[in-house]
């Protein structure tokens, strides 16, 4: 478990500035969903957060730590993309390890963190297929998988589920809300659905042209949202 903490952070690709000046600090433990339009900066923000994008100005802290100039690979972050290419000729079990030999774990080490991961998502009957023998919803799983697996202080999750069809979204989100209970990390999870958001979330960022409009729980968003953007947004009738 770890805090997350944004201070006047920023990013310009070229001449745009697509991330201007955002602020907020996410608690230990806390299930933090970013919404707002496309284009708005949300995937933008994760990969910094995780160190895949560097950061033009301002500082993120992990655990109150300064990791703005830290390599990804050593901010103890996981990541989970809406496409989850796993290998295709490996097993799940091989999918869910690769990361870990990648970095020399023991090889006993790998097998009982792929097993545990595989029992929280009821991957264990699954351990020895193949991704292409698996529905759309268990390669998601995977993908989740491989993120417990390397059991980081803080899982990004960058729209995961939507690429699957509303009736597995659905059970899926109920996954996920699982998970994170289970494993009591710090979650922060972008997302266009707003029922993901509302149901999901213990706080909710609401971001519009790169930068913050209102943070606050689903609940205080919904009862008083700060603008029209966010009502519209959270869909409250006012
Ligand atoms: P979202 O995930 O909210 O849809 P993104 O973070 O993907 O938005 O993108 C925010 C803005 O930054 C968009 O205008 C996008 O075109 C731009 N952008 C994202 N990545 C790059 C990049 N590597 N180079 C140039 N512009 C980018
Ligand atoms: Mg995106």
């Amino acid at each position: 478990m770890a805090t997350v903490q944004l201070k006047a952070v920023e990013k310009t690709f070229g001449s745009i500035q697509v991330i201007k000046g955002v602020d907020f600090t996410i608690e230990s433990g806390e299930f933090v969903v970013f919404v707002g339009p496309s284009g708005c900066g949300k995937s933008t923000l994760l990969r910094m957060i995780a160190g895949l994008e560097s950061t033009s100005s301002g500082h993120i802290f992990i655990d109150h730590q300064d990791v703005t100039q830290v390599e990804a690979a050593e901010r103890g972050i996981a990541m989970v993309f809406q496409t989850y290419a796993l290998y295709p000729h490996m097993t799940v079990r091989e999918n869910m390890g690769f990361g870990l030999k990648m970095t020399g774990t023991p090889k006993a080490e790998i097998a009982a963190r792929t097993l545990k991961a595989a029992k929280i998502l009821a991957l264990e009957p699954l351990l020895e297929r193949k991704p292409k023998q698996l529905s759309g919803g268990q390669r998601q799983r995977v993908a989740i998988g491989r993120a417990i697996v390397r059991e980081p202080k803080v899982f990004l999750f960058d729209e995961p589920l939507s690429n699957l069809d509303a009736e597995l979204r659905v059970a899926m989100r109920v996954e996920i809300a699982k998970l994170h209970h289970e494993l009591g990390a710090t979650m922060i999870y972008v997302t266009h659905d707003q029922v993901e958001a509302m149901t999901l979330a213990d706080k909710i960022v609401v971001l519009r042209s790169g930068k913050v409009e209102q943070v606050g729980s689903p609940l205080d968003l919904y009862d008083d949202p700060d603008n029209l953007f966010v009502a519209g947004f959270i869909g409250s009738p006012s």
